[in-house]
């Protein structure tokens, strides 16, 4: 007789929702199977933190942690509640993973190493008799004849079946780790509405094409002023580094989001002061000084006592200057031009450099068609969501990946 099912829960996509999702539904006695189209799992979780995976976010209460997620944080508030950043640190330190938080409250394993956390998870889901791993599995159609999904066909033609389906397939960002958003073409020919999907945590390219002369310049603490249209969008301090291809580090990271929504309304510039905790009149005092000292300087080498040697030609000929004059030939009025511009450097925001390099996506399935206690689709019966597929996204700092166990969780948790 053929057999009515293949598994209790089908979970399409190995990353970390899925894993969690998997291991949760695992220990609540159900038979799972994981799907992934990659040769292993977690291919993007390796890449995490630098290789270091920044995994959670201690510090806030989960009020002010589902903030950090913007207008659609609150959705997090009652999956949070069940399985929140103390739940998933518990959850490691079981497995035996050691974690660490850093000053600003990023939490890592204590090696530094993404693999760790990865393994542990591996090793927890193998040691499951209830998980079936397939890999090289690649999903390629959900079968829904009416509100129910009947089974998902893979792309060498076979036919699997369970009782529950969890997409776990993450959003579009990093495409070359698997995550290419088939999850949101199958949502919404099942009828759930997407929120575009728009890349995000990614780098911007810039009008300025000297910034590309200095890959690997990098400034701490700058505050960018993101203006649009003329007016003021957001101000953030943080850090910005140069490359080839244009302007990223974690400032530009965390503001690309906001970045990407005024390229779509206007043409955007990042006004960049370099020394925020100075004003123009200390600053100039500062210059006066090196020159009073060594009056003979050139001008820039005392610049290059101020900023990276590497800048300073470009600043004195945006200044209108030359790089040769003495420190005593610069007038007041000359080392104000310059100062200004260390206060206020201009970038003209050409478009973000697109999914290919992106840490995560803006966008995705509609929070309004998902129960956020259980993850389960509205409209679909055996049907449900975690991870990044989900329209949730917050900025650098291990909350992403904290989304992913908490949304996990709750989707595997119901039997
Ligand atoms: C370079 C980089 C660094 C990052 N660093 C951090 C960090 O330090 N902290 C943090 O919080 N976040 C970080 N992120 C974001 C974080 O990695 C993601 O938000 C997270 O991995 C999303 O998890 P997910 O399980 O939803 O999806 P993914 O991790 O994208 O996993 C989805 C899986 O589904 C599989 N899949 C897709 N389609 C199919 C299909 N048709 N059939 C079968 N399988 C399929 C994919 O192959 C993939 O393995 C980083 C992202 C990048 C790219």
């Amino acid at each position: 007789m053929e057999k009515q099912k293949n598994f209790d829960v089908i979970v399409i996509g190995g990353g970390p929702a899925g894993m969690m999702a998997a291991i949760r539904a695992a220990e609540l006695g159900l038979d799972v199977a994981i799907l992934e189209k990659n040769s292993i799992l977690g291919k993007k979780l390796l890449l995490t933190g630098d290789g270091r995976c920044n995994l959670s976010h201690i510090g806030l209460t989960n009020k002010e942690l589902a903030s950090m997620y913007g207008r659609e944080g609150d959705f997090l508030l009652s999956p949070l509640s069940n399985f929140g950043v103390k739940e998933t640190m518990n959850f490691f330190n079981d497995l035996g993973v050691e974690l660490k938080s850093e000053k600003d409250g990023r939490v890592f394993p204590k090696s530094d190493k993404s693999q760790d956390i990865l393994q542990a998870l591996i090793k927890k889901i193998k040691n499951s008799n209830k998980i079936k791993i397939l890999t090289n599995a690649e999903v390629i159609k959900i079968e829904k004849p009416q509100q129910i999904i009947r089974s998902v066909t893979l792309s060498n033609g076979e036919k699997l079946t369970a009782d529950k389906y969890i997409i776990t397939t993450g959003g579009k960002a990093y495409p070359i780790t698997g995550s290419t958003g088939d999850g949101f073409v199958w949502s919404e020919k099942m009828g759930h509405a997407i929120i575009k999907p728009r890349a995000t945590l990614v780098p911007i390219q810039v009008k300025e094409s000297w910034v590309k002369k200095l890959p690997g310049l990098s400034f701490e603490n700058v505050r960018a002023s993101l203006m649009s249209n003329g007016k003021l969008i957001k101000k953030q301090i943080g850090g910005i580094l140069f490359a080839h291809f244009g302007l990223t580090g974690p400032l530009i990271l965390d503001l690309s989001k906001e970045i990407g929504l005024a390229i779509g309304s206007g043409k955007p510039k990042l006004l960049i002061d370099l020394f925020p905790q100075k004003t123009q009149e200390q600053l100039e005092k500062d210059f006066q000084k090196i020159v009073e000292k060594n009056p003979n300087m050139k001008l820039k080498n005392v610049l290059a006592k101020i900023i990276p040697e590497k800048i300073v030609q470009y600043l004195v000929y945006f200044a209108g200057l030359k790089e040769d004059i003495k420190g005593y030939e610069v007038t007041k009025e000359m080392r104000g031009r310059l100062i200004k511009l260390l206060k206020k450097i201009e970038f003209n925001v050409v478009s973000l450099v697109g999914f290919d390099r992106a840490m995560a996506t803006t966008g995705g399935v509609s929070l309004k068609e998902i129960d956020s206690k259980t993850m389960k689709s509205k409209l679909v019966d055996n049907l449900y969501f975690a991870g990044e597929v989900i329209n949730l996204d917050g900025p650098c700092g291990g909350y992403n990946l904290q989304m992913c166990w908490t949304t996990g969780y709750a989707a595997g948790s119901q039997n």
